[in-house]
């Protein structure tokens, strides 16, 4: 099961992104000064007492203009509807439910799912009156909270927990896959974002100088649910002239951050340059799963051995990232876009498989015997055992006599015998020593 979905929704300025920090716990860095550009995640995952949820801000778009937001927040509302399993309407309390207000409570009325009512900035509790205007709103009792202090939204999150969906064994929980879709500018993010999406579940707006560094989508497909980080589409829609190319990699480089698998688009006809290697080096260290995507295929004159070409210049120009699969797609056409989704599944398995200790010590044991370890002066490398620490990306510990003796090409050797055992195809492998 995925985690379940919390979507707050409300009016501008009624404090909705300080509740949503506030539940997270602490605010996002900024990374550059830019004005008019904030950079709070869109979403984030929580917990409390234990449940795990995703929280969704759905107003991190907000457009301040008359009219324009009216629209938004129903569009928001209805998309909480029908994305999340929990939904937050918060209001302010000091204003009292104003007609927008109203519009989406009537649109929230209709939905079975849970909706609590939290009406903010209620910073003195014994002046309860203020509240009763709230029950206009058809949403039962509204809860009374300050974000911004920090009052009752201990409260909020026990009503939020208690309205989630039964939960299933947490081993067996499924996380949100996050797909970060990275390539240059015109190389066909954008499209190739649309060909997924095939129907429309932007959970964002479209709306002219709307100010994230990238377009958050989920989209459900076989009950699996994925997010995809579009650095794309910001970069038309700002009106604010930062379109420099280290805010794009910038950009690039935050959503690799919040990802799990990077989907590399390279332009079939411009092929692979250096800011792309730069980027993929940049994931590759962060251990993040990749997948090569050749883009605009469909432009290529190919013969039998045309796609056979591009994997050995790709190969040779990201020579770090051998494990990752190359496909060839046209987003234009939609040639191969369907298995763009089936591959990630495969790649995010593998990133997330598990060795046992005991298979892993046999393989030690035989890669040793058919290679044996490094030695300097007489002194000669022991592993006396390994185990994997962890996964996303597998991780693997060595405990060992003399760390220093290790060889880089050594270990390189022993990645490829976990690969050729195991795959752990397009995710990196880290590997540290441990003296013993
Ligand atoms: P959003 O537009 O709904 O995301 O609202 P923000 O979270 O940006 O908050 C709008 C304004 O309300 C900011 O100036 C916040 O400091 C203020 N604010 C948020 N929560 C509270 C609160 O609990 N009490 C008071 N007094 N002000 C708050
Ligand atoms: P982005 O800047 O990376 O988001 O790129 P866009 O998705 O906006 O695409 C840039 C241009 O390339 C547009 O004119 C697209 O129509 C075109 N394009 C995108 N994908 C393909 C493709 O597979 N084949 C062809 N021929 N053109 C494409």
């Amino acid at each position: 099961m995925a985690r379940p979905i919390v979507a707050i929704v409300g009016r501008p300025n009624v404090g909705k992104s300080t509740l949503f920090n506030r539940i997270v716990g602490g605010r996002v860095a900024i990374v550059e000064g830019v004005p008019g550009v904030t950079r709070d995640r869109l979403y984030q995952d929580a917990d409390w007492n234990g449940r795990k949820f995703t929280l969704v801000d759905t107003g991190g778009l907000d457009y301040r203009e008359d009219g324009q937001i009216i629209s938004n927040v129903r569009k928001q509302a209805e998309l909480a509807i029908s994305e999340a399993d929990v939904v937050l309407f918060v209001v302010d309390a000091r204003e009292g439910p104003t007609g927008t207000d109203g519009d989406v409570a009537a649109i929230l009325r209709r939905t079975d799912k849970p909706v609590i009512l939290a009406a903010n900035k209620v910073e003195e509790f014994h002046k309860p009156n203020e509240l009763y205007e709230f029950y206009r709103l058809g949403l039962g009792d509204p809860l009374p909270v300050s974000a911004a202090q920090g009052m009752n939204t201990g409260e909020l999150l026990d009503e939020i927990v208690l309205n989630l969906p039964a939960a299933e064994d947490d081993e067996e929980e499924e996380e949100i896959t996050k797909i970060a879709v990275i390539g240059r500018p015109n190389v066909g993010k954008s499209s190739l974002v649309n060909a997924l999406l095939g129907e429309e579940r932007v959970i964002v707006s479209d709306i002219p100088g709307t100010t994230r560094d990238a377009i958050d989508t989920f989209i459900n497909r076989n009950d699996k649910q994925y997010l995809i980080i579009d650095t794309a589409g910001i970069r038309r829609r700002s009106k604010i002239g930062i379109a420099t190319e280290k805010y794009s990699v910038i950009r690039s480089l935050r959503a690799i951050d919040r990802s799990d698998v990077v989907l590399m688009l390279i332009d079939a006809v411009e092929k692979l340059t250096e800011q792309d290697k730069k980027i993929a080096g940049y994931a590759h260290e962060k251990g993040r799963a990749s997948i090569i995507v050749v883009n605009k295929w469909d432009l290529v004159e190919k013969d039998d051995r045309t796609s056979n070409r591009y994997i050995e210049d790709l190969r040779s120009g990201l020579g770090f990232m051998q494990y990752a699969p190359v496909m060839f797609v046209s987003a234009l056409t939609g040639q191969r876009v369907h298995r763009v989704l089936e591959l990630v599944d495969y790649v995010a398995e593998q990133q997330n498989m598990r060795v046992s200790t005991g298979n892993l010590n046999d393989l030690i044991k035989e890669a040793t015997m058919h290679n044996p370890t490094p030695q300097d002066k007489g002194r000669k490398l022991k592993i006396f055992y390994g185990t994997q620490g962890g996964v996303k990306p597998p991780t693997f510990l060595l405990f060992v006599n003399e760390p220093e003796l290790m060889h880089f090409s050594y270990l390189r050797y022993l990645e490829n015998q976990l690969r050729s055992a195991y795959g752990f195809e397009g995710t990196p492998i880290k590997i540290y020593l441990r003296k013993r």
